[in-house]
C-alpha cells in the first residue's frame, strides 16, 4: 500500500527526530516582524531569529513541516508537474551544532534505506556547486556514482554580504516516460524545465561570510556554520504515490473530484486540464492564507489573494462554472489538511464567507465591465472601427479591474481584431513602474521577484485603490 501524504510528512519528522532533532509546529503563513517578506516562502524563513543569533535555540537541531507561499511560481502552477503557490516545506536545520557530512548522510539515508523512504539509489541524482569538491566527495563516499553528480553554477546561496555557501540539490529520475526524447541527465545540467528529474530536497550549507568585494574563492569561512534544507512535500507525494503530477495525490484529488461535480467536466490527469489545477492549487492558498489573517484586497498580500481568487474564478468559467463556486471547496481543504493543520477546518465559516464575497464582488466587476465593454464597441462600431486599441484593453484592465482574456472573447465575438501589440506595451510600462516600487528582497530565500511577478497577466489590476469603480466612460 503505497503511504498517504500525512505518512510522509510524519515520517520525515520522524526520521530528524531519531537524529535528534526538536520538531517544530508549522507558522502562520504571514511572517511576523519581518517587514522584508510577504509570505513564509520557506522552512528557514520562519527560523530566522536562530539563524541570526538573535534567539538562541535550546536545541541546535531543529525540523518543521512549514506551508509556504511562492507568487513567483503562479505562472507554473498546471504547466508544471511540480509548482504551486501554496506548498510545504520539511526542513532539518543545524544552528552551528553538524554540518556537511551529516546533512548529506542523513539526506541519503532517509530517501534510501530501507526502513525510510527505500527509493532505489539509480534514480536520485545530485547537483553541487562546482568548486564545492566536500559535497562532491560525501556523495562519493556514500555509493553515489560519479555520472549521478551534477555540477551546477547556480548552486551558491548568496544575497549580500553576510551568510552564504554552496547548496546540494536531489533530483528523482522519474524516466524517460517524461522525457520523450530521452534527452537523459543533460536536461538537468542544462536546468531545463522539465518533469523528468523532479527536485525534491535542496540542502544549503551556509559555510561562508560572503563579502561582494571579493571573488568567492577567497570568502572566509563561518565561524558557525549553518545547515538548512527544503524538501517539498507534494513532490515526494508524488514519487511516493507514482502519479503523473503533484495534483493525483491525496493532497489535491479530493478537490479535484469537487470541481468536477460542480462543473459536469470530467478532470483527464494526461488531457487539457490546467483549470482543475489552478482552482485546486489557488483554493489552497487561499483558504490558508484567509485563515492565517490575510483578506483580499488591492495591495501586498490581499492583493495576490485578490488575484488567485480571480484567476480560480476565471479558471471555473473556463469549466462552465459561472456562479460564486470556490468557497465550497473550502470545506474539503480542511478535510486533507487538518490532521497536521487544524487551521482551516476550525475557520472554514469565516473562510467560506470572505471566499464567497469576495467571488461575488468580482462577479460584480465583471458585470460592470462587460457593459462598458458593450459601450464601447458600439462606439467602435458607429465610427466605423473594427479594432480596439491596446490602450482600451488596458483601461478596461487597469482601471475597472476587468480581466484582458473577457475583452478578447467578447470582442472577437463581435468580430474586432485586438490590438495585442498595443496592450502588451501598455502593460509593459505598468510592470516598470510596478517593478521600480517593488520591495526587494528578504534575507533568506529567492524573494525579489515576489512583487514584479505580480503584474505579468490580465486579471486585474495592481494600482487603483477600488475594484468596483463606479462606471465612467472609457
Ligand atoms: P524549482 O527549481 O523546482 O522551482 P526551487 O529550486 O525554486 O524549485 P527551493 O528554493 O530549492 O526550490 O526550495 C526547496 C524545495 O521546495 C524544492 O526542492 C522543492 O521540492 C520545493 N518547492 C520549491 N518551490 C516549490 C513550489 N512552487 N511548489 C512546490 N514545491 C516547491
Ligand atoms: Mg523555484
Ligand atoms: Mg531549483
Ligand atoms: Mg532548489
Amino acid at each position: 500500500k503505497k503511504m498517504s501524504s500525512a505518512e510522509v510528512r510524519q515520517m520525515f519528522l520522524d526520521f530528524f527526530k531519531s537524529k535528534g532533532h526538536t520538531v517544530e509546529p508549522s507558522v502562520s503563513l504571514v511572517p511576523v516582524n519581518d517587514p522584508t517578506l510577504l509570505w513564509i516562502n520557506s522552512g528557514v524563513a520562519t527560523l530566522k531569529k536562530y539563524f541570526d543569533g538573535s534567539v538562541i535555540p535550546e536545541n541546535p537541531r531543529i525540523t518543521n513541516a512549514q506551508k509556504a507561499i511562492r507568487t513567483n511560481d503562479i505562472e507554473n502552477v498546471g504547466k508544471t508537474a511540480r509548482h504551486h503557490t501554496m506548498f510545504e516545506m520539511l526542513g532539518n536545520f543545524s544552528i552551528g551544532d553538524y554540518f556537511r557530512d551529516e546533512a548529506i548522510e542523513w539526506g541519503f539515508e532517509l530517501l534510501t534505506s530501507p526502513e525510510w523512504f527505500d527509493f532505489p539509489k539509480d534514480k536520485l541524482y545530485m547537483t553541487y556547486y562546482p568548486d564545492d569538491t566536500d559535497s562532491y566527495n560525501r556523495w562519493i563516499e556514500l555509493g553515489v556514482d560519479p555520472s549521478h553528480l551534477v555540477p551546477i553554477e547556480d548552486n551558491f546561496w548568496e544575497i549580500g554580504a553576510g551568510p552564504s555557501g554552496p547548496d546540494t540539490e536531489i533530483f528523482f529520475d522519474r524516466g524517460t516516460k517524461y522525457d520523450p526524447e530521452n534527452v537523459g541527465v543533460k536536461l538537468l545540467a542544462e536546468d531545463i524545465e522539465n518533469d523528468r528529474y523532479i527536485e525534491i530536497w535542496n540542502i544549503v550549507l551556509s559555510q561562508f561570510n560572503a563579502d561582494p568585494s571579493i571573488p568567492r574563492s577567497e570568502y572566509k569561512e563561518l565561524p558557525h556554520k549553518n545547515i538548512d534544507t527544503g524538501m517539498g512535500l507534494e513532490r515526494m507525494v508524488s514519487i511516493v504515490q507514482e502519479t503523473p503530477t503533484n495534483f493525483e495525490t491525496d493532497l489535491f484529488m479530493p478537490i479535484i473530484r469537487e470541481v468536477e461535480a460542480l462543473s459536469g467536466k470530467e478532470y483527464d490527469p494526461y488531457g487539457d486540464n490546467m483549470s482543475f489545477k489552478v482552482i485546486a492549487d489557488h483554493i489552497r492558498s487561499l483558504a490558508f492564507a484567509i485563515g492565517d489573517g490575510a483578506l483580499p484586497g488591492n495591495e501586498g498580500r490581499g492583493y495576490v489573494l485578490r488575484r488567485l481568487l480571480r484567476r480560480a474564478v476565471m479558471h471555473g468559467r473556463k469549466l462552465g462554472i459561472n456562479d460564486a463556486f470556490l468557497y465550497k471547496l473550502v470545506p474539503t481543504v480542511g478535510r486533507i489538511m487538518e490532521s497536521y493543520y487544524p487551521e482551516v477546518s476550525e475557520k472554514k465559516e469565516f473562510i467560506e464567507k470572505i471566499v464567497k464575497r469576495e467571488e461575488e464582488t468580482f462577479a460584480r466587476t465583471i458585470d460592470a465591465g462587460s457593459s462598458l465593454l458593450e459601450d464601447l464597441l458600439e462606439k467602435l462600431k458607429a465610427d466605423g472601427k473594427d479594432t480596439l486599441s491596446g490602450e482600451d484593453i488596458f483601461k478596461l484592465y487597469d482601471t475597472y479591474g476587468f480581466p484582458v482574456e473577457l475583452t478578447e472573447e467578447l470582442a472577437e465575438d463581435q468580430g474586432f481584431q485586438i490590438d495585442h501589440e498595443g496592450f502588451k506595451a501598455a502593460m509593459k510600462e505598468q510592470q516598470e513602474r510596478a517593478r521600480a516600487s517593488a520591495v526587494k528582497g528578504g534575507s533568506m530565500g529567492a524573494q525579489s521577484e515576489v512583487l514584479s511577478s505580480l503584474t505579468d497577466t490580465s486579471v486585474f489590476n495592481y494600482n487603483k485603490s477600488t475594484l468596483e469603480s463606479e462606471v465612467i466612460a472609457i
